[in-house]
């Protein structure tokens, strides 16, 4: 085992089977062929997911002779830690290694009401948003549901969350925001979720978990039904060519079947609106008459629009707007019925902003302190 390698990505290596990521169907299937009878899924589930368990050891409902044969055949793994950041703001990022050495990162941000966790869901991503650090990175590899939900699971460790409060928790949102396009990798990022949601474990209502996408239309509704979770759609411009420019997915799936796809997204309402994102690029998409054009598009589909001021990165070729255009653009948004909030950044100083640590680590592992 080399230096910093963890127990448990040793153990897969030694050709344990990871529990951490099957569905509840598959954790069933995986034991009823391992001889365990039906209702121990539901022990293991509990264990897992709701207790946090990293050993069969501490399984206490399960017989010990039961408990040694699980830990001889199966393991259950969290993401190994390569950095662990806190800025002064409270906002926590790791930066965490997946079994092939490959890493990503993940973001917690307090505030007072709530806790929320940024998600990644791909290992870079294949699209090339111009404004975005994580765009000028390949895409090396999707994330599987074990990595996925190995995030959270993490978090929840970190934050002592086992068994989580049923109010007032610390980690109580999901963003899936973080690397990666996730409606690109669908079926991972379903599994996941669908995990996280289950009621008897991690028990996260869709209500909290908010999928943001650049707008890979034909997922769209599947999102919708099958996960029924909020949804944030990158919009960043207001017309075809501009947007083409930002968000090159828009030469695929342009302006008017995206905003067709947000019309007919299953479970949208007023109650539940869609999140319009909009970066705001200095002399790009920051005009008045941009703001107005924005408030014609989404005419007539519940939305929430969420200003965010452009995060800067070496060699990004955009600049942030004006904090004056920025209020402008937001009071004429505003004064159309639409709330506005403007994001304000968080976990600067630990670089918390999309693909940031990650890149820095290609560049060099000593940029930033740990
Ligand atoms: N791939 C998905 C989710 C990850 S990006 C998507 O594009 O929606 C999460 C959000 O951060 C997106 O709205 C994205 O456009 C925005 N973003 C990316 N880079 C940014 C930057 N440098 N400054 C501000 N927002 C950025
Ligand atoms: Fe990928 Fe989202 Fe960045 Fe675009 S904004 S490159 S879709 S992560």
């Amino acid at each position: 085992m080399t230096p910093g390698e963890t127990d448990a990505v040793a153990a897969v290596a030694d050709g344990r089977k990871a529990l951490v990521g099957l569905s509840r169907e598959a954790l069933a299937a995986e034991l009823a062929a391992f001889g365990l009878e039906p209702f121990r899924t539901r022990q293991l589930w509990h264990w897992i997911y709701h207790r946090g368990a990293t050993s069969f050891a501490v399984m206490t409902t399960l017989a010990k002779a039961v408990r040694e044969r699980l830990a001889e055949a199966y393991v259950i793994r969290r993401p190994e830690v390569a950095r662990d950041l806190q800025s002064a703001d409270g906002t926590r990022k790791w930066l965490l290694r997946m079994a092939d050495r490959h890493e990503i990162e993940t973001v917690h941000i307090p505030e007072e009401d709530r806790g929320t966790l940024c998600v990644s869901s791909q290992v870079g991503c294949s699209l090339t948003c111009r404004f975005c650090h994580t765009g000028t990175q390949r895409l090396v590899r999707n994330l599987d549901a074990a990595e996925i939900l190995g995030q959270i699971m993490l978090a929840r460790d970190a934050l002592a969350e086992w068994p989580a409060p049923p109010d007032g928790r610390l980690l109580s949102n999901i963003v899936m925001m973080g690397m990666g396009e996730p409606l690109l990798n669908f079926e991972h990022v379903a599994t996941a979720l669908k995990i996280v949601m289950d009621g008897d474990g991690i028990a996260i209502s869709k209500r909290r978990i908010t999928l943001s996408t650049s707008g890979v239309v034909p997922v769209m509704k599947r999102c919708g039904e099958e996960l029924g979770v909020n949804l944030a759609v990158s919009l960043h411009a207001v017309t075809d060519e501009i947007r083409d420019q930002l968000v090159p997915i828009n030469r695929k799936y342009p302006l008017a079947d995206l905003l067709a796809a947000c019309r007919s997204y299953p479970g949208a309402t007023n109650a539940r609106r869609i999140t319009f994102e909009y970066v705001m690029l200095r002399g790009v998409n920051d005009s008045p008459a941009d703001a107005r054009a924005l408030v014609r598009l989404l005419q007539g589909i519940p939305a929430k629009i969420n200003l965010i001021p452009f995060n800067p990165w070496p060699g990004a070729p955009y600049e942030c707007s004006t904090p004056d255009a920025i209020q402008t653009f937001g009071d004429l948004v505003n004064a159309a019925g639409y709330a506005s909030p403007v994001r304000t950044p968080r976990g600067q100083d630990i670089m918390a902003a999309c693909g940031q640590l990650k890149s820095t680590s290609l560049r060099g592992r000593d940029a930033l302190v740990a």
